[in-house]
C-alpha cells in the first residue's frame, strides 16, 4: 500500500452540543485521486478547515506529510505544499485578478509561472477585473487557478466544481486528471456531483455525521458491490437479507434484485436455489452504493 498523505484518526469536533465530527478515520494515498463524499451536513467541511488549520478538533489527530496539522512549528511549512479552495471561496473583494495573483506568488516558492499563464487562458479570466465584479463560476475558476499555480504537492479542494457550468467542469475534472498523471500531486477533493467523482477518482470515502462509513479503492468498490437479480419459481426465500455481505434486497413479486457489498458468489448460489433461471449480475455506480449507505439517513445538517 502506498504512503499516506492525509492521515486522520478519531477526529472529534462539536458545535455546541452537535458533534460534527465524531471519531473520523482516513487514509489518503499519497498519489491518489481522492473523492470526499457525504451528504449535506456530514462534516467534509469540518474535517477540510481542520486540515488546513482553519479550526482546532476537540479531539483525535489529523497528519498530513506525516506531520501534525497542530503542529504551529510546522503548519505553515505544510500550508506552502498544499493548494487549496475552501467552500466560501473567499478573496478579497477589492483586488483585481491579476492583483491577487501578484499578491499570492511570494508565498510560495514553487509558484509555476506557466501553469498560472495556462489557466487565466484556460478559464478566460479577465485580469483587470475586480474580484467584487466576478460571477461565482469566475470567483471558482480564479481559486482553482491559485490553489494549482502553487505548484503544490496536495491538493485539497472543497467543492471545487460548485457554480461552475457543465462544459467548465468537464476542462477542469480533465485538468485535475493531468495534473494527478503528470505532476503526481495528490488531489483531496469534496463533491456532491457523484458521476464526477466516479469519473476522475481513485479513491473514495463515504461519511456520515461526522464518522467514515466506507474507505477504499473505487475499483474494488465495483469489484465487491453488485446487484444480484433473480426470478424465482416459488416463494422468494425470506433469509436472503440475512446472508453475508447482503446490503439490501428489493422484491417485485417472484422477483428479487439484492444488493451485496461482498460475498457475490455464495448469495448468487444461494439464489439459484430458488430459481430456474439464471441469475443476473449488474455493476452498481458509486450514487447506488452511497445511497444504500446513507440514502436513508435523517439529514444531519
Ligand atoms: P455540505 O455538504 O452541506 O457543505 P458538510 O459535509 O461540509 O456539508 P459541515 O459544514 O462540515 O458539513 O458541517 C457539519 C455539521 O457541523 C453541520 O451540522 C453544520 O451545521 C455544523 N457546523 C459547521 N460549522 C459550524 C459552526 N461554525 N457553528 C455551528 N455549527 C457548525
Amino acid at each position: 500500500m502506498s504512503e499516506a498523505i492525509i492521515e486522520i484518526d478519531g477526529l472529534r469536533k462539536s458545535f455546541g452540543s452537535h458533534a460534527a465530527l465524531d471519531g473520523l478515520d482516513l487514509r489518503v494515498p499519497a498519489g491518489s485521486v481522492f473523492g470526499f463524499l457525504g451528504r449535506n451536513g456530514a462534516g467534509k467541511t469540518t474535517t477540510i478547515k481542520h486540515l488546513l488549520g482553519l479550526i482546532k478538533a476537540d479531539a483525535g489527530s489529523a497528519r498530513i506529510f506525516g506531520r501534525g496539522v497542530d503542529d504551529p512549528g510546522v503548519s505553515v511549512g505544510i500550508r506552502q505544499r498544499i493548494g487549496f479552495v475552501t467552500e466560501e471561496k473567499d478573496l478579497y473583494p477589492y483586488m483585481t485578478v491579476d492583483g491577487i495573483i501578484r499578491f499570492m506568488r511570494p508565498f510560495f516558492p514553487g509558484w509555476r509561472r506557466d501553469l498560472e499563464q495556462r489557466y487565466l487562458d484556460l478559464f478566460d479570466l479577465p485580469r483587470n477585473k475586480s474580484i467584487a465584479q466576478l460571477s461565482k463560476g469566475m470567483r471558482s475558476k480564479l481559486m482553482m487557478l491559485l490553489a494549482i499555480s502553487h505548484g503544490a504537492e496536495l491538493l485539497i479542494l472543497d467543492e471545487p466544481m460548485d457554480g461552475l457550468d457543465p462544459a467548465v467542469v468537464e476542462q477542469l475534472l480533465r485538468e485535475l486528471v493531468a495534473i494527478a498523471a503528470d505532476q503526481g500531486t495528490t488531489i483531496f477533493f469534496s463533491s456532491h456531483q457523484l458521476p464526477d467523482v466516479e469519473q476522475i477518482a481513485d479513491h473514495v470515502a463515504i461519511i456520515d455525521r461526522g464518522k467514515t462509513l466506507l474507505c477504499g479503492e473505487l475499483d474494488d468498490l465495483k469489484v465487491r458491490y453488485q446487484r444480484l437479480s433473480v426470478v424465482c419459481s416459488d416463494e422468494p426465500p425470506s433469509d436472503i437479507g440475512r446472508l453475508d455481505g447482503v446490503e439490501s434486497v428489493r422484491r417485485n413479486g417472484r422477483m428479487l434484485s439484492v444488493l451485496v457489498s461482498r460475498n457475490a458468489d455464495a448469495v448468487a448460489a444461494r439464489l439459484r436455489q430458488c430459481s430456474s433461471t439464471a441469475v443476473e449480475r449488474f455493476p452498481v455506480t458509486l450514487k447506488e452504493v452511497f445511497l444504500e449507505h446513507v440514502g436513508n439517513s435523517s439529514c444531519s445538517g
